[in-house]
């Protein structure tokens, strides 16, 4: 430490130039010097800080021995950094603070200490460990201001040399890597710190400037920095510039420099304390992408979504275009993680965001919205057509089939697309509506795109109050089972029953099934409804007498949506409900419609064979509407079809309807199936199905559904 020894006057400058706020302390704990930005960072004088006991100011501090055991403080070579601790401050203020210090030993003996603090936050809870002793935590008063009194004297007896000796250790101690350097920026003096920092050895730096290891980019800074202090215009400044290890690694610095001048004001040597702060700049750049960014695939989340279609509302408004919010939604991604687990499914949306991300413009954000869902913001779009241009796109990236492991996934999404121009609603509706404009979609079947209309809007509000009205009523007992008959046309007996779902609205009235299932398909809803169905029917059932001396007593058919037909739950809902109610497995029938049945092919030939197994019976229902291949037809070798009302009671194009349900009756008697044909309301269309040999009928002709006591009267009451 030559340049100590030989710039003795010079080196009181050197602790004000610590980043860090600095204090000395005696073995007592008692404060012997503070530097500026200690007194900066609690808010007190001089004055009021000297002399005093420095836990009146770090009430938590407890002994040194917290920072570092005896022996270790013994041994410990000054350049030993200490932990750091976050400890409460009693500041000037009398806020509550938290500062962040560290203590370490100036000389071996451990006479005197260095304390250094960074940064003082303010009203945070308190850490658990810090418990403070009430002994010491008083808060800073008029007894210290006296306690200094008295103290005074002790200070100024304290000769410069030992002060200037103590500062010479505080730099070598100082965490903070420091250097002196004269006015061309040569290193005079460098401390341990900063020989870490960059990897070089003391007698390395000595004598040079730091252009040999600035990082390229960086060179030119500092000099900069000089020429500012030069002119007179500042005495100190702080900058940032990234330095080179030896190792290679860039070092993030924050460097605070200040001068020192001779008389005439020229500047003679500078102070650098620099701050490493490269560990806080990763660790802030992770914390600020794991704020924004979905931790499974990476896209952006909701947070960093609302902000960037904060941002292209008021572009695309300044620049008269238009943008899209794109809403779009797996379909039956709930299958996927029942089927196969959470780790396929988890799986399987890493691999769809990297699709979506593939095909993503640099002007959009992709987001992971939450579970399946995920948003798209598209900018700079000149027409609607656009939007649903790329809602195409993204669907299509989803042809190819998903190979996970040795699985093979086949995954569809429904995408709702809403576009915004200058006037657009906020963040919070355009996803609304989005979101109602995929609900939309998914109502047109799998793989399909909506553009919002204010009607999808308007549709939406209705729908969410009536599934909240659904789910209450549900418990109230405004939903109920009604029964419609099944007839034989033969012999116009009734062989079973219908169950249909009637839901009974306190104000509104009745609600068609047709509204409300579809409503609670949407929700979880569907299956508690779908067990209610279930458990009513074969509750009726149960109490239905032999009213057909051939065909035995009366069954039950209970229609299934698609959400409850591959409901990993199914079979054993199915055959607790029935040995429940101690109905006979033959005596139940499940109708299903095509589309539910044909979601996934193999899946549902796995359902039947378990419901064969159990001998409950299976109903193809609506037949005729959905895909109507033969060959699914023969696979899923369904007990009954239900040939679909439209073709009973066709609206238009009479003679076409009539064909086919010709074709469908003799198809289906060929095939052994049980063909019913549901609607029919007159005598007419009841001859003619009875001349096609249709076996059996559903219709208004004999009744509508009605109430189970009401049913079960019907099946006593004489017929024909
Ligand atoms: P679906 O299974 O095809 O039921 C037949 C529908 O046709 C019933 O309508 C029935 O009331 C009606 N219908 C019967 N005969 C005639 C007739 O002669 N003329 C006319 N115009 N209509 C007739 P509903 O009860 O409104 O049910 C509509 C749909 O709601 C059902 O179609 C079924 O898909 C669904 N649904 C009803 N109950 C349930 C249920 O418990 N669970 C599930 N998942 N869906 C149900
Ligand atoms: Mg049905
Ligand atoms: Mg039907």
């Amino acid at each position: 430490m030559g340049y100590f020894a030989d710039h003795q006057s010079n080196v009181l400058g050197l602790f004000d130039a610590l980043a860090c706020g600095a204090a000395v302390i005696d073995a007592n704990g008692r404060i012997d010097e503070v530097n500026r930005r200690f007194r900066d960072l609690t808010g007190y004088t001089s004055r009021q800080l000297l002399g005093r006991d420095i836990r009146e100011v770090f009430p938590d501090l407890g002994r040194l021995a917290e920072f570092a055991s005896p022996d270790e403080l013994a041994t410990a070579t000054p350049r030993v950094a200490r932990a750091e601790k976050l400890l409460r401050l009693i500041g000037a203020s009398g806020a509550d603070q938290y500062a962040l210090v560290t203590l370490s030993p100036l000389s071996g003996d451990s006479t005197w200490s260095l304390l250094e603090m960074r940064e003082v936050l303010a009203e945070m809870d308190p850490p658990v460990a810090a418990e403070s002793d009430p002994t010491v935590s008083a808060p800073v008063g008029s007894q210290v201001e006296s306690a200094l009194e008295g103290l005074e004297g002790d200070f100024h007896s304290t000769s410069l040399a030992q002060r200037e000796e103590r500062f010479r250790l505080a730099f070598e101690a100082s965490m903070a890597p420091m250097v002196f350097s004269d006015r061309d920026g040569r290193f005079l003096a460098v401390n341990g710190a900063f020989c870490r920092m960059c990897g070089r050895s003391e007698e390395e730096l000595l004598g040079n400037d730091s252009t040999a290891f600035t990082y390229p980019d960086d060179i030119g800074i500092t000099e900069d920095v000089y020429q500012l202090i030069r002119s007179g215009a500042v005495d100190e400044y702080r900058y940032g510039k990234r330095f080179l290890h030896r190792n290679g690694r860039i070092v993030f610095a924050e460097v605070s420099i200040c001068c020192s001048r001779d008389e005439k004001g020229e500047a003679q040597y500078y102070v650098s304390s620099v701050r490493d702060v490269t560990e806080e700049r990763a660790l802030s750049a992770q914390l600020s992408f794991q704020a924004l960014h979905d931790p499974l695939t990476g896209l952006a989340n909701r947070a960093l979504f609302e902000d960037r279609l904060l941002q292209a509302r008021s572009r695309t408004e300044r620049e008269k275009k238009i943008g899209a919010v794109l809403l779009g939604d797996l379909d039956d991604f709930k299958g996927v993680n029942d089927t196969y687990g959470h780790l396929v499914g988890d799986q399987l949306l890493i691999e769809i965001a990297n699709r979506f991300k593939e095909i993503t413009r640099t002007s959009d954000t992709l987001c992971r919205f939450g579970g399946d869902e995920f948003l798209y913001l598209a900018e700079g779009l000149t027409s609607p057509d656009e939007a649903q241009l790329i809602a195409r796109r993204l669907l299509a990236t989803l042809d190819e089939p998903f190979i996970i492991g040795d699985i093979r996934v086949d995954q569809k999404a429904s995408i709702g697309v809403v576009v915004f121009h200058g006037d657009s609603p906020d963040n919070v509706e355009l996803v609304q509506n989005a979101d109602a404009a995929m609900y939309e979609a998914k109502r047109r079947g799998q793989g399909h795109v909506a553009l919002y209309t204010p009607q999808m809007g308007h549709d939406a509000v209705t729908r969410f109050s009536l599934v909240q009205e659904l789910r209450q009523a549900l418990v109230a007992g405004d939903v109920s089972m009604h029964y419609q008959p099944i007839v034989d046309l033969t012999s116009s007996s009734i062989v079973g029953f219908e169950a249909l779902m009637r839901w009974h609205h306190r104000e509104r009235g009745w609600i068609p099934p047709d509204i409300f299932i579809p409503l609670a398909e949407q929700s979880d809803l569907i299956v508690a409804l779908g067990e209610f169905a279930l458990r009513s029917a074969l509750a009726a059932a149960s109490t239905w007498e032999i009213s057909d001396p051939v065909r035995g007593h009366p069954y039950v058919t209970v229609n299934l949506s698609a959400q409850q037909f591959h409901d990993p739950g199914l079979v054993t809902l199915i055959q607790s409900e029935l040995e429940r109610s101690g109905v006979a497995p033959e005596r139940l029938v499940l109708e299903v419609t095509e589309g539910a049945a044909l979601v996934d092919i193999t899946e549902t030939l796995g359902i039947m064979e378990q419901l064969n197994h159990l001998r409950v019976g299976i109903a193809l229902d609506d037949f005729g509407t959905g895909y109507s291949s033969l060959s699914y037809l023969a696979a899923l070798n369904p007990k009954i079809i239900k040939i679909d009302q439209s073709f009973v009671r066709p609206t238009h194009d009479k003679r076409r309807s009539d064909t086919l349900l010709e074709a469908i009756v003799t198809l289906g008697n060929k095939l052994n199936m049980t063909v019913l044909a549901e609607g029919i309301e007159t005598t007419a269309q009841l001859d003619r199905l009875h001349n096609l040999d249709c076996e059996l009928g559903q219709g208004f002709l004999w009744s509508p559904a009605v109430p189970v006591d009401q049913a079960t009267t019907m099946l006593s009451a004489p017929h024909g």
